[in-house]
């Protein structure tokens, strides 16, 4: 992969620069959307190993236009203000597009998880807390940070603990001042699935749509060969939904150490427990293993999913990559001049303002799951199971027939929150996609789909800061 943010925050640029092109804006507008309001840099010390250790961190907040902020907090070694300025505004970006009332915001440690034993990485964690506390940067209505690359829901629920200690009066809301926490500490059921279900979801959505060229004419997923780059949150839920549920052959996975193969699909859960245990995907029974090698992208397939880092297929490789449809469900993982390549040859890229948003709207249910103090479905659960249970009655005694025992269970079921959650991802899922097709077939000079999500999302941004006079 390329040094990891060079050109990040300029190819999130040129893609708005492009989309303003088709949008009629009051003048000075187009500039106040895509600045980033501000950026905060911490560095702070922790004592560690018997000695002083000192961290460097951002959290960036993008725009104000709708609050709370809202972004993932990543670690990883080469994270920059940079990097994190870009995450931000394709934050603000995709909460417009999906229609969460979010501003965008976004947050890094520069820090190897992997060189710190877990209580060290919780003092690091509570001490990047307090600093973000003190400066009015996380808390449930002004910025609500979330997981992402190198963080996961443990971080979640220190943090969540820490920001509680800080705010000892503030407690009855203080729960909505993190997302992506575990169930036990306030979080949602099918958050952590969340991003890959949406991916699932945006595939299907572009599939079924028959304005769509589809996968060559095809209209689903069934032995669909698949390659997907990086196997961390993301990679891993995209690759089981699609090989489970619809049925394609994941042929390639690639890690940061290489990529593991097999033309006949990979058994995704199998591979999972087998990097658990020796903390690589090489070597894995019944694949092919590449060591070191990073060209597994450029594996002729009909999908490819870049789940990892941000340009991961640039101007050098793009001539290179032999998909039919490249599906971004990392931020930013296409360079603005690699778009341009692949488009020439015919690729079609879902965007990642839609594909990977999955994550931000389950988080925004999280959150509002959290603010209103009731499970999803308390409600109204067992009245919805006794009306089915009246219909099932009524349908046996009309028909003399018994209901069928197979559809009888998911007739009679209530909606447990994770059913909630799924149906409610799919919808906007869906209505997004809906969103950016139609606004494509009503003007066909916009191009592309990424273009098209962005005339989306820009459009109703500008309507918010019209409508506030600012
Ligand atoms: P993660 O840390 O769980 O996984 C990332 C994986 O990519 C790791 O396993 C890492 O080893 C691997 N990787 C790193 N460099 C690689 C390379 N050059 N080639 C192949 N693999 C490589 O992170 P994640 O949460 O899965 O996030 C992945 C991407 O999705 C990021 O761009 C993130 O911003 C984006 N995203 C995540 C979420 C979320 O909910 N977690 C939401 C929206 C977007």
């Amino acid at each position: 992969m390329q040094a990891h943010s060079t050109g990040f925050l300029e190819s999130v640029d040129q893609n708005f620069r492009h989309s303003i092109s088709f949008l009629d804006l009051p003048e000075g507008l187009a500039e106040r959307i895509i600045q980033c309001n501000s950026t905060y840099t911490v560095r702070f010390g922790v004592r560690l190993r018997g000695r002083m250790y000192s961290f460097i961190g951002w959290r960036s907040v993008h725009s104000e236009h709708s609050e709370p902020v809202k972004g993932g907090i990543r670690y990883a070694p080469n994270a920059d203000a940079e990097e994190v300025e870009a995450l931000a505004a394709l934050m603000t970006l995709k909460c417009s597009l999906v229609d969460v009332p979010f501003g965008g915001s976004k947050g890094a440690l520069k820090i190897d998880p992997r060189e710190w034993n877990p209580q060290e990485l919780e003092r690091i964690t509570r001490r990047f807390v307090q600093e973000l506390n003190k400066r009015n940067l996380i808390g449930p209505g002004v910025n609500v940070p979330a997981p992402d690359v190198g963080t996961s829901e443990r971080e979640m629920a220190w943090m969540v603990d820490e920001f509680r200690r800080a705010n000892p009066t503030d407690v009855v809301n203080a729960r909505a001042c993190v997302t992506g926490k575990p169930l036990s500490k306030g979080g949602i059921a099918g958050r952590t699935e969340a991003t890959g279900r949406g991916v699932q979801f945006a595939i299907q959505s572009y599939l079924r749509d028959p304005r769509t060229p589809g996968l060559n004419g095809q209209r689903d997923l069934k032995d669909a060969s698949v390659v997907v780059q990086g196997f961390g949150n993301v990679g891993f839920h995209a690759a089981k939904f699609l090989s489970e549920e619809d049925n394609a052959r994941v042929i390639a996975i690639t890690e940061s150490d290489g990529y593991v193969a097999n033309p006949k699909g990979l058994s995704i859960e199998s591979l999972k427990r087998h990097q658990r245990q020796t903390g690589s995907i090489l070597g894995f029974p019944g694949a092919t293993s590449a060591a070191g090698d990073m060209s597994g992208i450029e594996l002729a397939c009909d999908v490819l999913i870049p789940a990892a880092t941000e340009n991961a297929i640039h101007s050098e490789n793009a001539g290179r990559i032999k998909a039919h449809l490249v599906v971004e469900a990392a931020n930013g993982p296409v360079t603005f001049e690699a778009d341009k390549i692949l488009r020439s040859r015919g690729i079609i890229i879902l965007p990642d303002l839609y594909v990977n948003a999955g994550g931000v709207v389950v988080s925004y249910f999280e959150w509002v799951k959290n603010l209103t103090h009731i499970p999803f479905g308390l409600m109204e659960r067992r009245r919805r199971e006794r009306r089915n249970q009246t219909i099932a009655t009524a349908l046996e005694r009309m028909t003399g027939k018994q209901f069928p025992s197979d559809m009888r269970d998911e007739f009679l079921e209530g909606g447990a929150e994770i059913d909630l959650v799924r149906s409610g991802l799919e919808d906007v899922m869906r209505s997004t996609w809906a969103r950016i097709a139609d606004l494509i077939e009503e003007r066909p000079e916009l191009g592309d789909y990424r273009t098209a999500a962005y005339v989306a999302s820009i459009r109703q941004i500008a309507q918010a800061y019209e409508a506030i006079g600012i």
